[in-house]
């Protein structure tokens, strides 16, 4: 008997696989052998004060209809739109921003609105695994194109040779998840020249999705662009759950790019709103809204971050592992010494080290670290490492 819909069965299945996964690991050490669980960009040490301080403030009623429905409300968006325009430097307006529930409601929502059944939607590998899920939802195909092997830089030939007149959405992730990796202005502005000349040909706009979550978790003074700079058909989807380390907190947006034609920005943002509602009043909760005018400028400590960074990026590399330094972002991507990441994930957890193996990414040659863990469980993760480096 058929008991549930087709896009419900594919939903999510990945996501669950790869969690039981990590238990069987875990379920296989005693709690007190636990030195690290480095696998999710989960927090590890209390809030920061400051988060806590303002959800205090805001969840005190101010007037009658404080916890009242809410949309995408004004003030959220206002402050927002200032942020971004200071931050990329490009003219946003409060009604290009769709208040949603984290990143992921803002791809989900830019999917449902975009996407018709058999649409094509273009994600890079390795990269983000919900991105697939939710496209399934709206019944769009992703097709899914290498980044380049030497540097996981954009391939922008290989996405070109995958482009067809059904291709709706091309999504860049920038800073990368899980590599790290900052897509330079030149190669953004290759990227936008390509697509510009592919939606000529096709008469229809193909959208970036330009999926922005790390976006202020930059070490080194790394510079940043925003496709939206160099593209004008960009929508830009964002998560405060990076930058707070709250990914609880479903808190997020996506905005329309101001370079879109004034039509159909207008459009867009006309269909966001319309287009919540239908996926089930997704907006964010009204406290989460109130709180953004503080929680705006609140920030983990990118430099501890960085030094994090510093310290299992020099490790392993001195120990033979080939690693991939991170211009930004909170994970450390590297190969797995022996080119079998849940083989070496699972000798890593017999030591009590968790960490992520690139199959989730489609890359089981590769693993991940999250740099989420505090300093001390990376102290103590570092003789394992060290045990089960790669021979030289
Ligand atoms: N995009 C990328 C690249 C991510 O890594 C994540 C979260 O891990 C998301 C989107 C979704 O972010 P959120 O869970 O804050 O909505």
């Amino acid at each position: 008997m058929k008991l549930v819909s087709n896009h419900a069965v594919t939903s999510g299945n990945d996501l669950r696989r790869v969690i039981d996964f990590l238990q069987g690991y875990r379920d296989g050490v005693p709690d007190n052998a636990v030195l690290a669980d480095l696998t999710f960009g989960n927090p590890h040490e209390q809030p920061l004060p400051d988060l806590v301080a303002a959800l205090r403030t805001h969840i005190e009623p101010k007037s009658v209809d404080w916890f009242a429905y809410k949309l995408s409300e004004a003030e959220p968006r206002r402050v927002i739109a200032e942020g971004l325009r200071a931050e990329l430097g490009l003219d946003f307006a409060p009604e290009d921003i769709a208040m949603t529930l984290g990143a992921y409601g803002a791809i989900t929502l830019a999917f449902t609105m975009l996407l018709e059944p058999r649409d094509e939607c273009i994600t890079l590998v390795p990269g983000w695994f919900l991105y697939e899920t939710s496209a399934s939802l709206c019944h769009a195909v992703t097709v899914k194109v290498p980044l380049r092997d030497a540097d996981f830089d954009l391939d922008v030939g290989a996405i070109e040779a995958a482009i067809t007149s059904r291709t709706r959405i091309v999504v860049v992730n920038t800073p990368h998840n899980p590599t790290g990796v900052i897509y330079s202005r030149e190669r953004l502005q290759e990227l936008a020249a390509m697509l510009e000349r592919k939606s000529e040909e096709f008469g229809r706009p193909i959208f970036i999705l330009s999926d922005e979550p790390y976006r202020r978790i930059r070490f080194d003074g790394a510079a940043f662009t925003s496709p939206a700079e160099v593209y004008p058909w960009t929508l830009i989807d964002y998560s405060f759950g990076k930058v707070l380390l709250a990914p609880g907190l479903r808190l997020g947006y996506l905005a329309i790019g101001p370079k879109m034609p004034a039509e159909a920005r207008a459009t867009l943002s006309a269909t966001a709103e319309k287009t919540q509602l239908a996926m089930g009043c997704a907006f964010p909760d009204s406290i989460l809204q109130y709180a953004v005018k503080d929680l705006e400028t609140v920030s983990i400590d990118v430099a501890a971050y960085q030094r994090k960074r510093d310290r299992l990026y020099d490790a392993l590399t001195q120990w033979g592992y080939a690693m991939t330094k991170p211009a930004g972002t909170f994970y450390l991507w590297g190969k797995a010494p022996g080119g079998d990441a849940a083989a070496f994930a699972a000798a890593m957890a017999k030591r009590g080290v968790f960490i992520m193996p690139g199959t989730l990414f489609e890359r089981p040659g590769d693993f991940r670290i999250s740099l989420t863990g505090t300093e001390a469980m990376i102290e103590a993760s570092l003789p394992a490492f060290q045990a089960l480096a790669p021979a030289t």
